[in-house]
């Protein structure tokens, strides 16, 4: 599995052009095959003949809603589905149906965004192999665990996302902002200091295990990255 030469197939079911249009391009920029549905009826027959690796699932659709989609798919198929809904309000009604989605995104959203959680999804699906632990540490996506040498690392769920955002991304330096739409998917207005009091608590965390290397490193007047420890001996 996990094969990088294939790309992954992600169906977008909406019915606005200008977004889809959008979606579609950035998906096709970050190396998935993204296609395109904008009515609710064709969507179960397309998903039974080309088996996509992630639906997209706008909530309102001509045809047949998201809801009415997501329990027919549920009922043959565990393809990893983000719900795509136009209020932040109907996400606490969507949960209480329990529709099986993995995640939901609010409209309006960043592209770069609905990419992150895409890609959150399918490594979640597709745990991450033991060849890409980094010098001891291991994220498991589907506990919100991580360890370092074996170690558990205590996280809120905050610190958890920050550690696999920054992890993933090895080397990249994210700025303070890209870091809050990674994480707070509506949107909410929050202040650059909250997520520098996150790192710094994920710090101290990760300090309790490696009292002497730095791995989430700051970058002056930008943000931070992380970076790999030397090799343990
Ligand atoms: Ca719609």
């Amino acid at each position: 599995m996990n094969q990088p030469s294939v790309k992954q197939h992600v169906l977008i079911v909406e019915d606005e052009p200008k977004l889809s249009e959008v979606l579609s391009a950035y998906l096709a920029q970050s190396n998935f095959e993204p296609h395109i549905i904008d009515n609710g009826l064709e969507v179960i027959d397309w998903v039974t003949q080309h088996k996509p690796d992630l639906i997209l699932l706008d909530l309102m659709l001509p045809g047949l809603s998201g809801i009415e989609i997501c329990k027919k798919l549920r009922a043959f198929s565990d393809v990893p589905i983000i719900m795509v809904t136009a209020r932040v309000e109907e996400v606490d009604r969507l949960l209480g149906l329990e529709l099986g989605c993995d995640d939901y995104i609010c409209k309006p959203f960043s592209p770069r965004e609905v990419i992150a959680r895409v890609k959150a999804i399918l490594r979640r699906s597709h745990p991450v192999q033991p060849d890409s632990v980094t010098h001891g540490i291991a994220l498991d996506e589907s506990r919100n665990k991580a360890t370092i040498n074996g170690k558990e690392l205590v996280l809120t769920a905050v610190e958890f996302q920050l550690l696999s955002i920054l992890f993933y991304g090895k080397g990249k330096i994210y700025s303070r902002e890209q870091l809050m739409n990674h994480i707070y998917a509506d949107n909410r207005v929050v202040s650059d200091r909250t997520i520098d009091s996150h790192i710094k608590k994920l710090r101290k965390r990760i300090a309790e295990i490696l009292p002497d290397q730095e791995i989430i490193h700051s970058v002056y007047g930008v943000g931070y990255k992380f970076e790999e420890p030397p090799l343990a001996q």
